[in-house]
């Protein structure tokens, strides 16, 4: 059976933006970029997710698009764009972009020429209500900064429903013209050298809130048609959804293997750090346990931290408590009631032990993994940005003027560089981190390798092993009869366990051999079948078991 590449791939998430400037202007290009992608290749990431660099009067970061066929001038032209992707795949690394079709922005022309002509065949591409539903004032994403989610527009003379800013007027998904230009829009970007898409708030896109109900099929059946329509252009592209689901949604969106193929593991994210802030591994088990299993070839993203806030929306008001008060107890550091705007170190204390037990976590979990950028230097963030600024300061790449982002004057940066602390670029950057064997990037470095020969993590049958301790997560992934084991202790003491090394508690064969793959050793095994483990507090292992 031919492999599914994206079920074992290192994804490395940037915004083009805050990454390199390589004109001087003060904007990440993708000239800068291109200059880059060296930096990636070496660092073994298989797959860069672009996040939004269309047209976009910026006032959500670019998730507020005005033309889905073409790049802002401040970033590049197509032309720069092409050069990047074809670059990019001759060094070995497939391009994924942002598709943001839940929304456009209200500059955008079909927008403009919709609220002008009620008989512009682009008024039926949004949605709208000649009064104010009287709902309006539910269900919004910012709750606390927008206060409805339908806005008059005098022009128009109705209003226009919009989930996110009233300046992202959404888009009618059972219009067929708005389904033929996410056809065009994709098919575009794919023969210009994508290979797939995240799709930008997916259950808002395909949701019917303000539409006619009467005769309307299942929504999720849009998913069917989409994924036709990519995989009969490019066989092996990739729709990897932002959807924060519970688990009894999980079928809708995966169907028989037909929907999408990747989903974002909000769910799992939320209760991992929960694991983490309690110390206890019970929650990663329990968020697993409720999950459906997925189709053979469909897979979850494991993620720690996004370019948005750490989203806790789905635990208990209790257990969000928990994690704010360990993780992000100033109210400065939380958003929207339900989450923390901070990047991964910070919220872990700086502390090389924990922050080495979480990548491994994200690497080994059943899954494929997404970086973010900057996570592989220990990059911090500035609280005194609004909202979720906060987390997207420009990658820190030396100890020199704007962290070596941009020569421009600091006046003209698209964000100020995390400059001062024990984050500020002339500590935390690339350059010095190359340098030193014991970096995080440089361990980084070395686990991705490892990773890379251990596929079963993202392929294998995934068992939980019970070691009679609460603050060890255990498990194993098998494929044919080859397994490894990830081992994490989630507490601050060390943790003695013998581990059973067979599935069936069936002793295992004599002489057998366990390769700690992190450390390149090999250990015997007990002759009971199990392997006599210690973790320091925070500790990890990854083992392969040897084939006679
Ligand atoms: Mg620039």
């Amino acid at each position: 059976m031919a492999e599914h590449w994206y079920k074992n791939a290192i994804i490395y998430c940037l915004d083009v933006k805050t990454f390199a400037d390589g004109n001087g202007d003060g904007i990440g290009d993708f000239v800068g970029l291109g200059h880059r992608l060296d930096y990636l290749a070496g660092l073994n990431v298989d797959c860069i997710w672009l996040q939004p660099f269309y047209p976009s009067p910026m006032r959500d970061n670019g998730y507020d698009i005005t033309d889905y066929y073409n790049v802002d001038p401040r970033v590049g032209t197509l032309g720069d764009f092409v050069e990047f992707s074809r670059r990019a795949r001759d060094k070995g690394m497939r391009v994924m972009i942002d598709l943001v079709v839940n929304h456009t922005s209200i500059d955008h022309p079909w927008f403009q020429a919709a609220r002008s002509d009620p008989a512009s065949p682009y008024r039926e591409y949004y949605v709208w209500s000649e009064d104010q539903p009287p709902d309006a004032a539910e269900g919004t994403v910012f709750p606390g900064e927008q206060h409805t989610t339908w806005t008059w527009d005098r022009e128009a003379k109705a209003y226009y429903f919009h989930r996110f800013y009233n300046h992202q007027a959404e888009l009618n998904i059972t219009n067929p013209a708005v389904r033929r230009e996410i056809e065009k829009i994709t098919g575009f970007w794919l023969h210009l050298g994508v290979t797939g898409f995240r799709v930008d708030a997916l259950p808002f896109l395909i949701e019917l809130k303000g539409l006619p109900q009467d005769g309307q099929a299942d929504p999720h059946d849009y998913l069917r048609e989409l994924r036709h329509h990519v995989q009969t252009l490019a066989g092996d592209s990739c729709l990897m959804a932002e959807a924060n689901l519970l688990p009894e949604q999980v079928p809708d969106y995966f169907g028989d293997g037909d929907k999408i193929h990747m989903s974002f593991n909000f769910w799992v994210n939320q209760h991992l750090f929960l694991a983490l802030a309690r110390k206890d591994a019970s929650p990663i088990l329990k968020a697993y346990a409720e999950l459906p299993p997925l189709p053979a070839w469909c897979q979850w993203n494991n993620f720690l931290r996004s370019h948005d806030e750490l989203d806790l929306g789905r635990l208990q008001d209790k257990e969000r408590e928990e994690v704010f008060r360990a993780f992000g107890p100033e109210p400065s550091m939380q958003l929207y009631g339900r989450g923390i705007r901070r990047r991964l170190a910070p919220m872990l204390g700086n502390d090389r032990r924990r922050l080495e037990l979480a990548h491994s976590l994200m690497l080994t979990l059943p899954g494929t993994p997404v970086l973010r950028y900057g996570d592989e230097l220990g990059m911090g963030d500035d609280l005194s940005l609004p909202d979720r600024e906060s987390v997207r300061t420009p990658m820190q790449w030396t100890a020199g003027a704007n962290g070596g982002f941009s020569t421009a004057p600091p006046e003209r940066l698209a964000l100020p560089p995390v400059a001062e602390g024990e984050f500020g670029y002339p500590t935390v950057n690339v350059e010095a981190q190359r340098r030193d064997p014991q970096s995080l990037l440089n361990w980084l470095e070395r686990v991705i390798r490892r990773r890379k020969e251990c596929p079963e993590f993202g392929t294998g049958a995934c068992t939980w092993i019970d070691t009679g301790r609460p603050e060890v997560l255990a498990h194993r992934c098998d494929v044919g009869d080859s397994t490894v084991f990830a081992i994490h202790n989630l507490g601050a003491r060390r943790a003695k366990f013998l581990l059973p090394l067979s599935l069936d508690g069936a002793p295992a064969t004599p002489g057998r051999t366990v390769h700690d793959v992190l450390a390149d050793h090999r250990h015997e095994v007990q002759e009971d079948g199990h392997y006599k483990c210690e973790l320091e507090p925070w500790g990890y292992r990854w083992l392969r078991c040897a084939r006679d």
